[in-house]
């Protein structure tokens, strides 16, 4: 069985780079995609940002929003993980990683800009991009975006927009509603040579799990440059309700496997492989398409 995990986390805080190939050769993973992740653990130490922060914090009755800030900054601290970092990682095994470059969009044009440059410059594969952690909406970025989805067009390279809750506050659903597939449209419509990859199809949530799934669909129907990983969501190949649903309107061809790893508290890339193989309601050839086949043609 070939298997490429779509989705990983290389967090230097969290795992290093001997732990990480261990786990990925003990899963019997071909290929791995390496996700950057560009978060700024000082994003909230703007005055007029941080009060706006505590407002919504207020409104949504947490009452531990001193706490709660204190959460976010710990989390952003440790999840920054630099496209250097990814890049390095793939230098040093190339034929087991792909690279993901991140780009943090609450900064200015002149930053994205050069983070073009450093992605194109270590020749990764695409670009990530998180609109929970990164704190952006994606309508009122437009000119951000859209020069990263023509970067994208004219280097033949590949778009994951994180979509669905997050841990920790953004388990809130009014915290992540930047992350709602359905205000992707303009730019998957406006860019449709772009392959822009929907992680967790809409459906990540601790409290609602597949909170944004419909949305995922309705764009993934009606537009074939929208892509799937289920990361963090492996129920999708597993319970009825979803599996028929992506049959229905979707079909497996750009559904693609990601473990999330070593982000999903208790699991690894080998339990979330094994919960699938155990229970997956997809047949044997779709499951292939969905473990390697689907990644490949998306990767080339
Ligand atoms: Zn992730």
């Amino acid at each position: 069985m070939r298997v490429i995990d779509f989705h990983v986390h290389p967090i230097p805080r969290i795992i290093n780079e001997k732990e990480l190939l261990r786990e990925v050769e003990y899963a019997g993973i071909d290929i791995a995609i390496l996700v950057a992740l560009d978060v700024d653990p000082y994003y909230l130490e703007d005055r007029r940002i941080l009060i706006k922060f505590l407002e919504e914090c207020i409104e949504f009755n947490n009452l531990n929003c001193l706490g709660v800030l204190e959460t976010v900054k710990n989390i952003l601290q440790t999840c920054f993980t630099s496209n250097e970092y990814v890049a390095k990682l793939v230098k040093n095994h190339p034929k087991k990683f792909i690279g993901l470059g991140s780009i943090n969009l609450s900064k200015n044009m002149s930053y994205v800009k050069e983070k073009l440059k450093e992605i194109k410059r270590l020749d990764m594969a695409g670009v990530k991009l998180i609109p929970t952690l990164q704190f952006f909406h994606p309508l009122k970025e437009k000119s951000k975006l859209e020069k990263i989805f023509e970067f994208c067009e004219e280097e033949e390279k590949i778009v994951v927009f994180h979509t669905g809750c997050d841990p920790s506050i953004w388990e809130e659903p009014a915290f992540s509603q930047n992350a709602n597939p359905a205000l992707l449209e303009y730019y998957v419509s406006r860019f449709k040579k772009v392959p822009i990859v929907l992680a967790h199809m809409g459906s990540y949530s601790w409290r609602y799990p597949g909170i944004w799934f419909d949305e995922a669909i309705e764009l993934g129907k009606k537009y074939n440059n929208v892509w799937f990983d289920i990361s963090a969501v492996p129920y999708l190949l597993t319970e009825s309700k979803y599996v028929e649903r992506i049959c229905k309107d979707i079909g497996w061809d750009r559904v693609l496997f990601g473990s999330d790893y070593p982000v999903v508290g208790g699991s690894s890339i080998t339990s979330v492989l094994n919960f699938i193989l155990d229970r997956n309601l997809l047949s044997e050839k779709d499951l292939e398409k969905v473990l390697y086949l689907n990644a490949l043609k998306l990767l080339g």
